[in-house]
């Protein structure tokens, strides 16, 4: 009986409700839909008349039941609210997406208030369910990484260790090469790559890898000219390009990096990470019919280096 009271109230609370462009549901404590406001009629196309007395997973059967029915309960027991953000879960349940402007999406997101409804005798009867879209903020903040990743991917830095990356590297040794083609100018190229990298990973954890590699490139970057072209070629491999360099100078470049490399101390979290380098010199010496002839003769001699016992330099004969 006074369950019926506060229902008529609630729905006189709700006629004004009703109006409010976000969904509004009542549930009694056995998950049946007791209130229904237009939003929920709209977006949903399930009446009122057909709603209410539902079961409220009968009416979206995409809901995770365990997950809702956990934090409902909490909210009974608890007697605070609780929230759910598109960010952690797109949706409580599931609408099409409808408005014009935010056509991307093919769903609504939404964010969910869960209230506790008290009846009079201060115990928990109902919960309220206040469903936001929040569609456009989704769509902006999509859009927005849309814009972001096409920029990192015209941008010429490789985001981790600030050094060039493999695109715009290339790019670099491809105009070296046509400037060594026509004025004959020595080119060298050393390559090198992170000794035993995966059980760096292994041992010290994937971002204790990463500090790994920015520190490498800190290094190489102390230890290069302006003219000289450093860049990450992949994951833990690195190149740098020595223009009016030849190999022997390069040579003598590769040895004092890799003796740099072997003295660095890198702490992550406490632990000090020991680690070598194995580099490829090669250059332009012997005639090559094309740039990435240059890349394929360093990487030989990089293999020669691992193959050899790593943490060592090679130059290409
Ligand atoms: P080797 O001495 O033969 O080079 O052995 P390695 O373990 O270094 O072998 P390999 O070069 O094949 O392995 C590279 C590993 O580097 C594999 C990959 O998981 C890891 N890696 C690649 N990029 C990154 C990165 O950005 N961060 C971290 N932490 N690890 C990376
Ligand atoms: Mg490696
Ligand atoms: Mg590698």
């Amino acid at each position: 009986m006074n369950d019926q009271i506060d229902l008529n109230e609630l729905h006189t609370l709700l006629t004004i409700v009703q109006s409010i462009d976000v969904g509004v549901v009542v549930l009694d404590r056995e998950y049946r839909v007791q209130v229904w406001n237009t939003f929920m009629e709209n977006r949903s196309g399930v009446q009122p008349n057909d709603a209410v007395n539902q079961s409220f997973f009968k009416l979206f059967p995409e809901i995770d039941e365990i997950w809702f029915r956990k934090k409902v309960e909490s909210v009974a027991t608890l007697g605070t609210p609780a929230f759910t953000i598109w960010e952690q879960r797109p949706y409580l349940v599931r609408f099409k997406n409808y408005q014009p402007i935010t056509g991307l999406e093919e769903f609504m997101y939404q964010n969910t208030t869960i209230l506790p409804l008290r009846s009079t005798d201060s115990k928990v009867g109902h919960i309220c369910l206040v469903i936001y879209d929040v569609t456009e903020v989704a769509t902006n903040r999509h859009q927005l990484q849309a814009a972001n990743q096409q920029l990192q991917k015209l941008s010429n830095i490789d985001r981790m260790t600030g050094l060039f990356n493999r695109g715009h590297w290339e790019e670099s040794l491809k105009l070296e090469f046509a400037r060594h083609s026509r004025y004959g100018n020595p080119t060298t190229l050393v390559m090198f790559d992170i000794d035993h990298f995966k059980k760096v990973n292994d041992t010290f954890g994937h971002p204790a890898g990463d500090r790994v590699i920015q520190r490498v490139a800190e290094v190489l970057r102390e230890h290069i000219r302006d003219v000289d072209v450093a860049g990450r070629y992949g994951g833990e491999e690195f190149v740098v390009l020595l223009p009016d360099t030849e190999k022997a100078g390069g040579g003598i470049f590769a040895e004092r990096l890799r003796k740099a490399i072997e003295d660095l101390v890198v702490v992550h979290d406490g632990r000090h990470i020991p680690f070598t380098i194995s580099l490829g010199v090669a250059d332009l010496a012997r005639p090559a019919p094309e740039y990435k002839t240059l890349i394929e003769r360093a990487d030989q001699a990089l293999y020669a280096s691992k193959k050899g016992g790593r943490n060592l330099v090679t130059v290409q004969d």
